[in-house]
């Protein structure tokens, strides 16, 4: 592979400083052309450590965002993953990278077509895309390994812990303007909560928007 770009490395590097240890993720933070994710007038800013804004009044997440978040969902080449808002497809692409397949769910339909023509262009085959509700999770597919919410809820949703598997992790933004970010473990007894920190995400919004 050809060795990566400047701006490339310098992002790696400051991943690494701000706590991401985990080689998988970064390597997949690597290998996903993240200019390819973001619009036209943001291109100078593909690598740099922020959240940039996507169609539809989304964004995409900021890279340390979407690193912390890949790296506490501890997957495997072997694992299967619920993605809820799949926005510009960047987190979906880079769960790809480091799991067997990925289901994401996007409510704006005008997203999902622009995020599957990326991963077409990029030739990933392992990522299903829906356009529906995710608050609902993906009953036909369930149950989940590692479940990740990329907008925020008030609270855990309890349909999403019911499709996640005993022993499954998953990792959402719980709050209204200010969130927590969460790493919810299920067991056989209940859930076990981790916070990860201080995020800002998009609110999670029921139902599919009308476009
Ligand atoms: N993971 C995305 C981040 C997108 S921002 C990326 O890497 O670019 C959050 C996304 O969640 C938005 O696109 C928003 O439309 C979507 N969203 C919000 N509520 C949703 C819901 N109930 N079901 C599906 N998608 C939802």
């Amino acid at each position: 592979m050809a060795a990566p770009e400047p701006r490339v490395i310098r992002l790696l590097m400051e991943l690494r400083r701000q706590g991401i240890t985990d080689t998988r993720t970064l390597g997949a933070i690597e290998r996903v052309p993240r200019e390819l994710f973001v619009a036209e007038p943001f291109l100078d800013q593909a690598y740099e450590n922020r959240a940039l804004p996507i169609a539809c009044g989304q964004t995409v997440s900021q890279p340390l965002v979407v690193a912390m978040m890949t790296q506490a969902l501890e997957v495997t080449d072997r694992t299967k993953v619920l993605e809820i808002g799949t926005g510009s497809g960047y987190q979906a692409a880079v769960l790809a990278q480091v799991c067997r397949r990925v289901y994401t769910i996007e409510r704006h339909k005008p997203l999902l077509q622009a995020a599957e023509e990326r991963f077409r262009r990029l030739r990933i085959h392992n990522i299903t895309a829906k356009l529906g509700d995710g608050s609902r999770g993906w009953p036909e597919q369930a149950p989940f390994e590692r479940i990740m919410v990329t907008a925020a809820a008030h609270d855990i949703p309890p349909v999403l812990v019911e499709q996640l598997a005993i022993g499954g992790i998953m990792v959402l933004p719980v709050g209204e303007f200010d969130q927590d970010l969460l790493k919810v473990t299920r067991t056989e007894a209940g859930i076990d909560i981790e916070t990860l920190g201080g995020v800002r995400f998009v609110p999670l919004v029921e139902g599919v928007a009308e476009e």
